[in-house]
């Protein structure tokens, strides 16, 4: 049976045409299990159909010279005023799995005094492990980032993955969207977000008029899978980092929306707790960046769709201010 969709601003999303979209279909009899199925699949008609009931204010004038000075809506937050950390956050990997659906790799959102995470208890990497390395993918143009990225051996990472996955989309998209790190789905594909969590995400971009690979880029803080869909590590975080650092330098986004605590960090280089970071608007090297919960986070707790709906909602608005 469909969860009760018990606060009002439930009742505003379903008035809304989103609750379909976002709900979870969970068997009862399974669940506490993982056997979570979609009633709408990226892709369907009705995702699109949503996507047409709701204004979407996209820019057509061009991107240069919108500097993104701060905002009514959006504060910008000073690095002094940083969100908190958080205490531990990810609770634990879901045990067993839906057939053929890789369980999402648990990701951190709402203070939880639960299992330590790797980023949570010591200062972020630093940016730059190896400057030579980084100046020099700095310089990188998209094929010879791909090529770098696809021959990576900087971390241990390279050791399990079936491939890399440097990122897709709109190479000059407004909107850049930076999950974690690849599952077992995109280490088969080569594409970032292409499993149950990647549906998800589809849904959320059409519940706001996007669509990938239309004025969107999408890539990962971590472009190889770590095992067992383990957080990654700081060192691979930090590893990685500059070809994040080149992607965002190409593509030259309007907006930055980091998925979960892992990208947020790698974004803004500083200890995030999401629930504390939703809603404000920070800066990475004068790109605006939002941050919400991970689509594989809200995949195992649907109850807070609505607030990475606010989110969606509230990097739309920043988006019509600065894009
Ligand atoms: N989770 C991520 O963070 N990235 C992906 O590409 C898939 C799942």
């Amino acid at each position: 049976m469909a969860p009760r969709l018990s606060s009002r601003r439930d009742a505003v999303l379903r008035e809304m045409g989103l609750g379909p979209i976002w709900r979870l279909r969970v068997r009862e009899a399974e669940a506490d299990a993982t056997e979570e199925v979609f009633e709408q699949e990226a892709g369907a008609p009705a995702a699109s159909g949503t996507a047409a009931k709701i204004a979407t204010p996209r820019a057509e004038t061009s991107r240069a010279g919108t500097s993104g000075a701060g905002t009514r809506h959006a504060p910008v937050v000073p690095p002094a005023a940083a969100a908190p950390a958080a205490g531990p956050q990810p609770g634990p990997a879901r045990p067993g799995g839906a057939r053929n659906v890789e369980p999402p790799r648990a990701h951190a959102a709402a203070p939880q005094p639960a299992a330590t995470p790797a980023l949570a208890d010591t200062p972020p990497p630093p940016s730059a492990p190896d400057p030579a390395r980084s100046a020099r993918i700095a310089t990188l143009d998209w094929e010879a980032l791909e090529a770098g990225i696809r021959d990576c051996r900087a971390c241990a990472l390279c050791e399990r993955r079936k491939q890399a996955v440097p990122g897709v989309g709109d190479r000059q998209a407004r909107w850049m969207l930076v999950g974690e790190a690849p599952g077992a789905e995109e280490d088969q594909r080569g594409e970032p977000f292409v499993g149950q969590a990647g549906r998800l995400l589809d849904n959320m971009l059409a519940a706001i008029g996007l669509k990938r690979g239309e004025d969107v880029y999408i890539a990962n803080a971590v472009k190889c899978r770590p095992p067992h869909n383990r957080t990654p590590e700081r060192g691979e975080i930090a590893a990685c980092l500059p070809y994040l650092d080149r992607q965002i330098a190409l593509v030259q986004p309007q907006l930055l929306i980091a998925l979960g605590r892992p990208a947020a960090q790698a974004l803004l280089d500083r200890e995030i707790a999401i629930s504390a970071a939703r809603g404000k608007r920070f800066e990475r090297a004068d790109v605006a960046v939002v941050v919400t919960y991970h689509p594989a986070y809200l995949l195992r707790n649907p109850q807070d769709k609505a607030k990475a709906w606010e989110d969606l909602c509230f990097a739309r608005r920043l988006m019509a201010e600065v894009g």
